[in-house]
């Protein structure tokens, strides 16, 4: 599953803050944009897979989509969009040729308690 790395960089990053303090993780807050190349399911659900058999295996995510411009770059049609697929071309033309403008996957806040 594509969204497994990220999601394990977010697993490691949250028990990582969590062992630094000496305390447990509470919540977990990421944005997601574009770049990504995911849905806010599928980094669930690799979330999942990546925090079983871990201390955040009760912890859900709490995931704030962000939306960004992804332009074509051969017939100049762009469109906010919060996902776009792993393999993206552009609605109107079909060139693969897209410049896209958003952030990827990004940790906002680990809350401990
Ligand atoms: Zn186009």
């Amino acid at each position: 599953m594509h969204g497994i790395p990220a999601a394990k960089e977010i697993v490691e990053a949250a028990l990582a803050s969590a062992e630094k303090e000496g305390r447990t993780v509470k919540s977990i807050e990421v944005e997601m944009g574009p770049d990504s190349r995911l849905d806010a399911e599928e980094l669930e659900l690799c979330f999942d897979v990546a925090s079983q058999d871990t201390a955040l295996e009760d912890i859900k995510l709490k995931i704030t989509l962000k939306p960004g411009l992804v332009e074509c770059l051969d017939c100049g049609k762009s469109e906010e969009k919060t996902m776009v697929d792993r393999i993206p071309i552009c609605p109107a033309c079909y060139s693969p040729n897209l410049k896209i403008n958003g952030i990827g996957i990004v940790i906002k806040d680990i809350e401990l308690k």
